[in-house]
């Protein structure tokens, strides 16, 4: 028997635009719409709850279920419904239903800098250690930052054998002390090779101050929702993780059920519907259509007012057939594109359109396009293992 205990998913993420996921606060120092960061180390995040609505979201237009993608209580709450069975539906009537999955949130790993030598991308102990990137008792002593070398950084002599590198607008000096830092060595094939070896590595604090101030400052016009026009002197700022910054976030599939809804059901469904269209209409609604109906696709068959003339009861009719036709062709589409199997596929799903539509698609809240360079499962105490 199939195992159902809880697995975790690790996620490795690369901006493909600046993102920005506002605090929805007011003005912050120098910008308006600063973005979420992490208490204790103010590093920059991406929230685990707007990774959620995004995912949910364009898992559930590939599905052809709008209904099912937002917050709202339009969801079809169906135990057939993949969308509804993975991150939980909210229907009050219904008492709602948790989710199977946990999404957490999305922090920062590899942050690009420029330099003389070109794009570098800057990490520090810390930031390997969570995301799992653990030394060997080898490279331990590397991880160890010697508090008067704070301000040092390691690079690999093939990235540049100067002794003084600047990233950005700071100065730093090589760290000599244990220097055999290997970025290949620690990442191997895991990310993209401009980036793998290309990797600065920092302390914690320098790490922080580095991020926060080459973090991307642009200003925008305010567009007046109503006119479509600019709002006058409605110019604002916000901050945004910069293009090609790698990120990392947990996935947590808690399917002790292992009740995903399964796909034999929705060829059936289907399969009936198109039999329905192609012979003789039964006289009240099938099995089949209560069924799609439940699922949020089609509405109630209309049935025939007490004094509705006849060709107006034949309008709503064909309306009706009409969008049972449409139905069934999302459902054959959906049969036919996507790889069907239980809630980790959905993830997936939602993060390849991701990498096109970004956080912000669809009336999901910030903005940026976001790719997934690599996931693996994550094994005891943090291990990663089985990189894809
Ligand atoms: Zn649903």
């Amino acid at each position: 028997m199939m195992s159902h205990d809880p697995k975790t998913y690790r996620y490795f993420l690369l901006t493909v635009d600046p993102v920005h996921i506002g605090t929805g606060g007011t003005r912050l120092g120098r910008v308006d719409n600063p973005i979420v960061r992490e208490p204790g180390t103010r590093l920059p995040k991406i929230p685990g709850t707007s990774l959620h609505g995004m995912i949910r979201a364009y898992a559930a237009y590939r599905y052809g279920k709008p209904q099912c993608a937002g917050q709202s209580k339009t969801h079809c709450a169906q135990p057939t419904c993949p969308i509804c069975y993975t991150f939980g539906h909210a229907r009050d009537k219904e008492g709602g239903r948790m989710g199977v999955v946990t999404i957490g949130d999305a922090r920062i790993l590899l942050f690009p800098v420029y330099s003389m030598i070109g794009p570098v991308w800057v990490t520090s102990p810390t930031a390997l250690h969570d995301a799992g990137f653990r030394p060997n008792n080898d490279l331990a002593k590397l991880f160890e930052v010697d508090k008067n070398e704070e301000g040092k950084a390691k690079w690999p002599q093939s990235l540049s054998s100067h002794n003084y590198l600047n990233l950005g607008w700071l100065m730093v000096e090589r760290d000599t002390e244990n220097d055999r830092w290997d970025p290949e060595e620690v990442f191997n094939d895991k990310f993209p090779d401009p980036i793998r070896n290309r990797v600065v590595l920092v302390s914690d604090g320098l790490f922080s101050q580095i991020v926060n101030s080459n973090l991307e400052v642009r200003t925008s016009v305010a567009i007046n929702p109503e006119t479509g026009a600019a709002e006058e002197g409605a110019l604002f700022t916000y901050e945004a993780i910069p293009r090609a910054t790698v990120l990392w976030m947990d996935v947590v599939v808690s399917d002790y059920q292992g009740a995903f809804p399964n796909k034999e059901r929705w060829q059936e469904i289907c399969q009936n519907i198109e039999e329905t269209l192609a012979g003789e209409i039964p006289d009240s609604e099938t099995e089949s259509e209560k069924a799609l109906r439940q699922l949020g696709y089609i509405s109630k068959r209309p049935s025939r007012g007490d004094d509705e003339p006849e060709a107006k009861f034949k309008e709503r009719q064909d309306k009706y057939w009409e969008q049972v036709k449409e139905a069934h062709k999302a459902c054959r589409h959906v049969l036919q594109t996507l790889k069907w199997g239980n809630p980790f596929d959905l993830i997936l799903f939602g993060l390849e359109w991701a990498e096109h539509l970004g956080v912000g698609g669809m009336g999901t809240r910030g903005f940026g396009r976001i790719q997934r360079i690599s996931h693996c499962e994550v094994k005891n105490r943090g291990v990663l293992e089985e990189y894809q």
